[in-house]
């Protein structure tokens, strides 16, 4: 790729995720290298399955083994997701610092943010030490302001509707 630029998918309403695989499994159609950090997530989602097992050449790695909501974690629990997020962010420097890939998705890295785990001024440094030729795509809700002013593709979902607002939980295979 010429030149990388900074992507963000926000907003209250579903889709930001499978946005962001969409667009893993266009950019390996071309043959760009992907690779996607998910943050925050317990690692059972349809995504993760079928990427590890049908399409390897799409990475993906997941940093949280708790299926615990932040809010409701103990002491012991939000140390243990802290570990988890930082080795996250050791790879997502890694993978930053030795131009490892095309496309590098930093799923719900807003929460990462807004949870305190990183400040917005050290990711914004990060970000901004990217290759030139990384395209980088962040997700999550409330996207900090600072992260909007230096993106160049910003794409807000809204809820409009969502079955869970009638009380349907989390679908296998539509949700998770
Ligand atoms: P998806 O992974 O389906 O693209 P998302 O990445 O936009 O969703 P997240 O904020 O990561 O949404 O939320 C994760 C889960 O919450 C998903 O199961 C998603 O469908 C669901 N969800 C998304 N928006 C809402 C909403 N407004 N109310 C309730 N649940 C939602
Ligand atoms: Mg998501």
């Amino acid at each position: 790729m010429e030149k990388g630029l900074v992507q963000i998918y926000t907003g209250n309403g579903k889709g930001k995720t499978t946005a962001a695989v969409g667009l893993a499994l266009r950019a390996a159609g071309r043959n760009l290298k992907v690779i996607i950090v998910q943050f925050l997530k317990h690692p059972d989602t349809g995504e993760v399955m079928c990427l590890t097992d049908k399409i390897p050449e799409i990475e993906i790695h997941r940093f949280n083994s708790q299926t615990k909501f932040i809010r409701v974690m103990n002491d012991e629990e939000l140390d243990k997701l802290k570990k988890e997020t930082e080795s996250g962010l050791d790879l997502t420097r890694k993978i930053i610092t030795e131009n490892k890939c095309d496309v590098l998705i930093l799923d719900e890295c807003m929460g990462v943010v807004n949870n305190g785990f990183i400040s917005v001024k050290d990711f914004i440094e990060l970000i901004k030490s990217r290759p030139e030729t990384m395209e980088i795509v962040l997700t999550g809700r409330d996207a900090d302001p600072e992260l909007v002013e230096i993106a160049d593709l910003v794409t807000e979902m809204t809820k409009i509707k969502h079955p869970y607002d009638l009380g349907i939980a989390a679908r296998t295979g539509i949700e998770k």
